[in-house]
């Protein structure tokens, strides 16, 4: 057999704005037809129906730790989690050790993502050099380099010196490379364990405010006005941030944002269990911030949603939350809370999510085929998953490596159940296929 024919499905494709039954054949890593009653010839047909078909997710924020911490997570276990929540695509992170600020690394890690062969692994780069915020990385080097970087961060922390951020801007415009940040103040935010507020103050924490954020995402945007290049704010969480980038738009910058799936579904309040899990950060904020995130992503603000996908070890997480790192594991979860918490409450219609999810990360990627359109001819990256399935998060039975997430024992709806990467099936039930996690050395 070769090729797959899916049957009777819900195609919703963001990318040219329809949402219809459908059948899809995929051959030869294409979609070669989207219509009704299609002949399947000698493809295997898979029944869709009551099955939602998708552009396959694209993540724009992934930690995979490889190289340095292993024990953690790898490219491979990372790759298999996210083809086990729909992903197609991811951007990894570039604060592993050593750093990715140099082409041998980002080709290293781009390398270890072909091996794998569940997902297109994006390598960002670093923007210095150890992430020090001093010296300039090898900028031009990995943007010419065979893992194609577009998008250049210092995740992990924010640049602070803002004549380097110019500096940086004035060189990315040569490759209309992305300049994406981490926006922390860091003499401000210094010592914080959660967000500041009435929460921080009853449970007797250290609190980050709000204008740690608000005052380098504010910064970011006067300098992308000043040197023309795209900015890109990683996991935004406040008020004031959405409102910063909703005037920037307005003003014709290239700004873009994302946002997660735990800053649109938890507040601070979660924190009165001191649960090190959901320690993040930015940390989760007050239910008025949650609701600007809700309606930046639902107005196109808030261009994406990212999952910030942060693997730490067990013996790590389970310390008292000063000494926890922040950070949570969210390839698997991001699907079922969009649709949990964003589509069933009627905040975003099921194909604005989805463009949230796949279509606008892969623009901002600059990844052509992604994100859809679900038509003949498009590389058959797809996503086949079931809206209505309730499941209770299981952190053990997860792909990845670690089990850092607030999210374990909760009930959500909305699974994925068949993914297709370059017309490949590398998901089946829900089940990452054994052939190609064998291919791949995950798990
Ligand atoms: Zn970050
Ligand atoms: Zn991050």
């Amino acid at each position: 057999m070769s090729g797959y024919l899916l049957t009777g499905g819900r195609v919703v494709d963001p990318a040219s704005g329809t949402d219809a039954t459908n059948d899809v054949l995929i051959r030869d890593g294409l979609v070669v037809e989207v219509g009704s009653a299609i002949d399947a010839g000698d493809a295997e047909t898979i029944d869709c129906t009551g099955l939602v078909i998708a552009p396959g997710l694209v993540d724009l924020h992934t930690h995979l730790r490889e190289p340095g911490r292993e024990d953690e997570e790898t490219i491979a276990s990372g790759s298999a989690a996210a083809a086990a929540g729909g992903y197609t695509a991811l951007c990894a992170m570039p604060n592993t050790d050593p750093v990715a600020d140099s082409a041998s690394i980002v080709e290293k890690v781009w390398a270890l993502g072909r091996e794998a062969g569940l997902v297109d692994v994006i390598p960002a780069g670093a923007l210095s050099k150890g992430l020090l915020g001093t010296e300039m990385s090898d900028i031009g080097e990995m943007a010419r380099s065979i893992a194609g970087v577009r998008l250049f961060t210092d995740d992990g922390k924010g640049v602070q010196d803002s004549l380097f951020v110019r500096r940086c801007m004035e060189y990315l415009l040569a490759f209309d490379g992305v300049y994406a940040e981490h926006c922390e103040d860091a003499a401000l935010a210094a010592g914080g364990q959660m967000h500041e507020g009435d929460r921080s103050m009853e449970l007797g924490l250290r609190g980050i405010p709000a204008e740690a954020e608000e005052l380098m995402a504010a910064r970011d945007i006067a300098l992308a006005r000043l040197t023309g290049c795209r900015l890109h704010l990683l996991h935004i969480s406040t008020v004031g941030t959405v409102e910063l980038v909703r005037r920037a738009k307005a003003d014709g910058l290239r700004v873009t944002a994302e946002a997660t799936p735990h800053h649109f579904s938890l507040t601070d309040e979660i924190l009165t269990t001191y649960d090190p899990n959901a320690k993040v950060n930015p940390p989760l904020r007050t239910d008025t911030d949650r609701m600007a995130i809700v309606k930046g992503l639902a107005d196109g603000t808030i261009d994406a949603i990212a999952t910030d996908h942060a693997p730490h070890a067990d013996h790590e997480k389970d310390q008292e939350f000063s000494y926890a790192p922040p950070g949570l594991i969210g390839l698997e979860t991001a699907l079922a809370l969009t649709i949990t918490n964003l589509v069933e409450p009627g905040h975003l219609p099921l194909v604005d999510a989805l463009d949230r999810l796949s279509t606008s990360p892969a623009r901002i990627l600059g990844l052509d085929d992604h994100g859809g359109p679900i038509a003949a001819g498009s590389g058959a990256n797809l996503v086949v998953f079931d809206p209505t399935a309730e499941w209770v998060v299981d952190a053990t039975s997860s792909y990845s490596k670690s089990h850092n997430t607030p999210f374990a024992g909760m009930a959500l709806r909305g699974k994925a159940r068949h993914t297709f990467f370059r017309g490949r099936q590398t998901v089946r039930d829900s089940i990452v296929l054994a052939d190609t996690l064998a291919a791949g050395g995950a798990r």
